[in-house]
């Protein structure tokens, strides 16, 4: 009877308890059979922001059935993996916790918590960052729906109806080759949208349009879509010209568009 048989309570801890005295249980006052050891703190860091975020996206390739019965398109799915990490600080002997703070890594780096609306990627800049706009990569766009003012519509060779996922798109690849074009979203001032003092970047739509046809909609010039979603408009500056050309230099209008899943 030299020994307390009881194990440490520390999760994980495989040790027994430190105490050579059998019975000290019945004769100390408070008892925890700690093993005396230092343990590497579990739970995950509590920091602000992101921990990780892996840069390079994971592919796979899918196939996506449309709406439309022939279309059927095989793309590359990206996907963005971020973590939160593991606390690094190691609990005192004979102590259920560390003081202060769980961390991955006292002051270490964060990545910013803000999301594409679009395709879910993170901003890839630091947790707190002063830059106005966030930046990111920019992945594949689960959280869009197709929209359009027709139901059928072709988009990149593919018949698509409206309703017809996004999943297929990069979010900074949707926009290039449609030449001069402006994206549909709700209305956010029906008022001062009948008074037509809203500038060339927003035009009310008088007819209904799916998804929720009778929830007014605009549309929107492709700048002031991109400033709406706080993200670095990822197109380049030639991509962007050209999306803003004037109705007498190119006539032809593209008003095919893509919205948020809680359209
Ligand atoms: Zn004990
Ligand atoms: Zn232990
Ligand atoms: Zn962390
Ligand atoms: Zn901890
Ligand atoms: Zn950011
Ligand atoms: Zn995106
Ligand atoms: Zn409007
Ligand atoms: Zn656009």
């Amino acid at each position: 009877n030299t020994i307390c048989p009881i194990q440490c309570p520390i999760p994980n801890c495989k040790e027994r308890c430190q105490s050579d005295d059998h019975f000290h249980a019945f004769s100390d006052l408070q008892v925890n059979h700690f093993c005396g050891n230092e343990h590497q703190c579990r739970e995950l860091c509590e920091d602000n922001g992101i921990c990780q975020v892996v840069t390079k996206p994971k592919e796979q390739e899918e196939i996506y059935e449309g709406l439309v019965k022939e279309t059927s398109i095989t793309f590359t799915k990206y996907i963005q993996l971020s973590e939160r990490l593991k606390c690094n600080k190691k609990i005192p002997p004979n102590e259920f916790k560390h003081t202060g703070k769980h961390t991955h890594k006292e002051n270490g780096f964060h990545y910013c918590d803000a999301k594409c609306q679009f395709c879910e990627y993170y901003c890839t800049l630091p947790y707190g960052h002063t830059l106005h706009t966030h930046d990111t990569g920019h992945g594949i766009m689960t959280q869009t729906e197709f929209t359009g003012e027709d139901n059928v519509f072709e988009y990149a060779g593919y018949k698509l109806r409206v309703g017809d996922q996004g999943t297929f798109v990069l979010c900074n690849l949707f926009c290039k080759g449609l030449g001069r074009h402006r994206h549909i979203d709700y209305c956010q001032n029906v008022i001062n949208c009948k008074d037509e003092n809203q500038g060339r970047d927003i035009q009310h739509i008088n007819e209904k349009v799916l998804p929720n046809p009778d929830k007014p909609k605009d549309f929107i010039s492709h700048k002031l879509f991109w400033k709406r979603t706080g993200f670095k408009d990822p197109y380049s500056v030639q991509d962007q010209q050209e999306f803003e050309k004037c109705d007498y230099e190119c006539p032809d209008d593209e008003n095919l568009s893509y919205s948020n899943n809680e359209f």
